[in-house]
């Protein structure tokens, strides 16, 4: 599955906020939104006062800062779209429970990971297991009941030894319950929209492929 490879920091300053794609440097003074709170584009610093926003917009700008969150493109972020609508409940929070869902979100909400980026390279480079079996899907979709768990062939590596505190520290969202010495989670229940706790309004989302 392709996915966006250019420079992100330029993505936040599209959005107008930060959202946190890299990882530590994002607290740092080093994060490029910080020190360029405007647009990327030669033009941009002059016109972004002048602009009126458009509903179209709008509904254009939530939908691609969505998407970069959780760093789906836009084929497959449609795929989510057409399921969560074919889902009984609330199209938008299907959507975000879906994207929620996604393994390599999952490894970057306990912990595992600075960064849904680095979640997904952890993924892709097996070194997670789901139920026992060895997953390199980042895009795999847990469900109630699955066990994610680092590979055991994974735990004596540097990288994964050294995350320990880390991982004990941060406080996994409620529908994960995390085994910080097991270095594995059980999927406890359904992510609600309290747990993302992202500045998302995910109905501009839903107008934007309802036009
Ligand atoms: Fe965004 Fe992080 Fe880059 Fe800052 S450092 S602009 S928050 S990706």
């Amino acid at each position: 599955m392709a996915r966006y490879t250019d420079p992100v920091c330029r993505l936040c300053r599209r959005e107008g906020m930060k959202l946190f794609l890299k990882g530590d440097r994002c607290f740092s003074p080093k994060c490029a939104f910080e020190r360029r709170s405007y647009p990327p584009g030669m033009h941009a610093k002059k016109t972004q006062f002048k602009r009126t926003e458009s509903d179209y917009a709008l509904q254009l700008r939530e939908k691609q800062k969505v998407k970069r969150i959780y760093g789906v493109m836009e084929r497959q972020f449609r795929r989510y779209f057409r399921h969560a609508l074919r889902t009984k409940g609330m199209t938008g929070v299907t959507l975000l429970q879906m994207l929620e869902s996604r393994l390599d979100n999952v490894v970057y909400r306990l912990g595992f990971a600075s960064s849904r980026a680095q979640a997904r390279q952890l993924v892709r480079h097996g070194h997670f297991t789901v139920n026992g079996r060895k997953t390199n899907i980042p895009s795999y979709l847990v469900k109630v009941d699955d066990v994610i768990a680092v590979r055991p062939e994974s735990r004596s590596r540097t990288y994964f030894r050294n995350l320990g505190e880390f991982v004990s520290e941060r406080t996994a969202p409620s529908w994960l319950s995390l085994d910080a010495d097991g270095m594995s989670a059980r999927v406890v229940g359904k992510p609600s929209r309290e747990d993302i706790d992202l500045e998302i309004n995910e109905q501009l989302v839903v107008e934007f492929y309802s036009r």
